[in-house]
């Protein structure tokens, strides 16, 4: 039993309502006629000689202290109204706040007049201390959202777009509000829109481990993430996603980083590295990869290789301008070659190559030949920077025999080739 009390006295001092009956006496001064522990408690904890009803209002919040509150019950007297106020008190054990209620009732003797005032309370102080905690937070996230780099967009478990910050406006083209509500596929592609859905729920089911300890996950590794911006531009972007759980509810936050810049220096780096600077044909590299390729598959293939001339006299009579102009104009010769998925490319210095899949020894030797002609006639279109400087070519060409695969040894035959059509005078064919 004693337990029991024990427990309700926790319980009652745990809620901490404080309850007091406020009225007038006979002078009309204001009296407090009974009260709990926790009234007197927020009137700075009454000395032992005061706690006698009726207790004078001003004993216990002597000096005029608790204007509001005086003014609010002055009022309630008069108008009959409940009336509710935050109250501070200074108290030993530090500073606390109450919220007061006033609520009049009156004595059916006296008719309508209120005649006395139920005073309740709760100690709110923990409450607005974590309210105020709370907006600082929230205060904190804004600023850090909002100030960030990178774009940040939330959906909730129905793909809606919940939070969209500043440099998500930015990025996408579209204010926040327009976006909020609207599905995250807005954002996206036309032609990723169908499917998205399902890389959602996927990701939704799939399992995170500790937050702390990985990285985000990402949802598409292989980086070729696109999104859309409100005038229809595509733009590549980094993309990091973590789901959260809010209420049982999965929600999603992406990190997105615009990498359009990135993407096409990347593109112009793989470009730089198949391409010659100087005529801007494929380089040896490319080329050993497309016919590796071809050598891969049992199609019939033939290679040449062309070598200039005497180009060191060009250089040595005309300048290293001169010569690169000449290497300029084989560069589209070359290119003009009427082959079908032909591929021209420079070998290196004055050496060129072509692979002419397709093409057996005889048309091949016949495409070689005409090309031959074509150099030494100066039989194309070329508005030469200088006077038109005449050159002419060797080739060595060969076809590729059955199974054979080796590229290296494919292009030592032409080279072998194109060392018989100098041996032979220059500005000639040879096939091997
Ligand atoms: P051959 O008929 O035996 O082939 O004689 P060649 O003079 O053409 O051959 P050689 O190998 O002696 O000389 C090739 C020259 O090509 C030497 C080199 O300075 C020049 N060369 C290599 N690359 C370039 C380039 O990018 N631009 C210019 N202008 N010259 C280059
Ligand atoms: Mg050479
Ligand atoms: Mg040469």
């Amino acid at each position: 039993m004693s337990d029991r009390l024990t427990q309700s006295q926790d319980f009652e001092g745990g809620i901490a309502v404080a309850v007091a009956i406020v009225g007038h006496d006979a002078r009309h001064n204001l009296v407090v006629t009974a009260c709990n522990d926790h009234f007197f408690r927020i009137t700075g904890g009454a000395r032992a000689d005061t706690r006698v009803f009726p207790v004078a209002f001003d004993t216990l919040f002597p000096d005029d202290g608790q204007l509001e509150l005086r003014g609010k019950l002055q009022a309630c007297f008069e108008s009959g109204a409940s009336h509710e106020l935050v109250q501070a008190h200074d108290l030993p054990e530090g500073g606390r706040r109450w919220r007061l209620s006033l609520k009049p009732f009156r004595h059916a003797s006296s008719g309508a007049a209120v005649s006395e005032i139920l005073v309740t309370g709760i100690d709110v102080t923990a409450k607005l201390h974590l309210a105020h905690k709370l907006e600082v937070s929230t205060t904190r996230f804004r600023a850090v959202v909002d100030s960030a780099y990178d774009a940040i967009v939330t959906i909730d478990e129905r793909r809606n777009i919940t939070m969209f910050n500043r440099a998500a406006e930015n990025l996408f083209g579209y204010t926040s509000a327009e976006v909020l509500g609207r599905p995250i596929e807005t954002l996206l592609p036309e032609k990723f829109r169908a499917r998205h859905p399902q890389h959602v729920r996927q990701f939704a089911d799939s399992v995170q481990t500790n937050l702390r300890s990985m990285s985000p996950p990402r949802m598409d590794e292989s980086n070729s993430v696109y999104g859309r911006h409100r005038d229809g531009t595509i733009i590549p972007v980094e993309i990091s996603i973590s789901k959260i759980n809010v209420d049982g509810v999965t929600e999603f936050t992406a990190v997105i980083r615009d990498i359009t810049d990135r993407a096409r220096l990347i593109d112009l780096l793989k470009k730089q590295a198949v391409t010659d600077a100087l005529t801007g044909l494929p380089n040896r590299r490319e080329f050993l990869d497309f016919v590796d390729k071809v050598l891969g598959t049992d199609d019939i293939v033939s290679v040449f290789i062309l070598d200039i001339d005497f180009f060191k006299k060009i250089n040595d009579s005309h300048g290293h301008d001169v010569g690169d102009e000449v290497l300029r104009v084989l560069a589209k010769v070359g290119m003009s070659i009427p082959h079908q998925s032909k591929l021209f490319a420079r070998w290196g210095g004055e050496e060129f190559v072509a692979a002419l899949p397709g093409a057996d020894a005889e048309l091949a030797r016949g495409i070689s030949e005409r090309l031959r002609q074509r150099v030494e006639q100066q039989d194309f279109e070329h508005a030469w920077r200088v006077e038109p400087i005449p050159f002419t070519v060797s080739i060595g060409v060969v076809t590729r025999e059955a199974g054979e695969r080796d590229v290296d040894a494919l292009m030592r035959r032409a080279d072998r080739a194109l060392y018989r059509a100098k041996e032979s005078g220059r500005n000639r064919v040879e096939a091997g």
